[in-house]
């Protein structure tokens, strides 16, 4: 491990253009479980009555009935040292934007700048009548007790600005990414399963465009073909020892 880890340390110092693509596996250690585990929230909350678009629509009140048990949780939710080491990483200038498929917000907390969220956030929420949008803290406040949260201008029900299961992604997001995805290179992928199109396709745009591929995972993802490093472990201890290899290799 340590020699690999010294490896991605040299490719990271050589590169120009660094981008992360993240997925649950990283919020793990901050105490979110990833959805799509055994005992994760879809397994308990079956996605197709709670979190479709056209369920929402349907019956608003199964989601925002789910999102009683969800919501403390990402509240709650700390950026753990994996959230902090890419924050430190694009300080140094070895990462210059974050491709996230997490709506907890745990890397703008840790500091980084550029964070293109594929499947929003929870922190603010839209009506679907007038499109005014509301902010997490007012929302929690108009769903207390499990009522669902009607706009504030006109009565309209608000939906959280995550992206619902048979909802597009934000398109200019999702070009953007595409576009750093293709552009970088070096691209650290990092606690995604990569079982999710479009994030999935990510890796291999970047493979594409002969991108250094370094993957940071617990267990085997479904591109690890197309790697050109794998660092197995959590990225919580793993991503620490690439910062701290990478600042004594070019003496930052
Ligand atoms: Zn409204």
């Amino acid at each position: 491990m340590s020699d690999e880890i010294e490896r991605v340390a040299r490719i990271l110092d050589a590169a120009g253009k660094v981008v992360a693509l993240t997925g649950a596996g990283i919020s793990v250690e901050s105490g979110i479980p990833d959805f799509r585990s055994p005992g994760g929230l879809w397994t308990r909350y079956d996605p197709s009555v709670y979190a479709t678009f056209e369920s929402f629509v349907n019956d608003p009140s199964r989601f925002w009935e789910m999102a009683e048990e969800l919501n403390p949780l990402l509240e709650n939710a700390e950026p753990n040292p994996a959230h902090c080491a890419l924050a430190e990483l694009e300080q140094l200038g070895k990462c210059d934007a974050v491709i996230t498929q997490n709506i907890d917000h745990l890397h703008q907390r840790a500091g980084n700048t550029d964070v293109l969220e594929l499947h929003g956030t929870y922190r603010t929420g839209t009506c679907l009548t007038c499109y005014t949008r509301h902010e997490f803290e007012e929302i929690k406040e108009l769903a207390s007790d499990g009522r669902i949260p009607h706009c504030k201008s006109c009565g309209g029900v608000i939906k959280p600005d995550v992206v619902l299961f048979g909802e597009p992604l934000n398109a200019p997001v999702l070009h953007r990414a595409i576009e750093l995805a293709t552009a970088c290179d070096v691209m650290l992928v990092v606690g995604a399963g990569l079982e999710v199109f479009p994030a999935a396709s990510l890796p291999t745009y970047a493979h594409r465009s002969h991108t250094e591929l370094v993957f940071v995972n617990i267990a085997e993802t479904a591109f690890d073909d197309i790697a050109d490093v794998r660092l197995t472990g959590k990225a919580g201890e793993v991503l620490p020892r690439l910062v701290e290899a990478y600042r004594a290799l070019s003496g930052n």
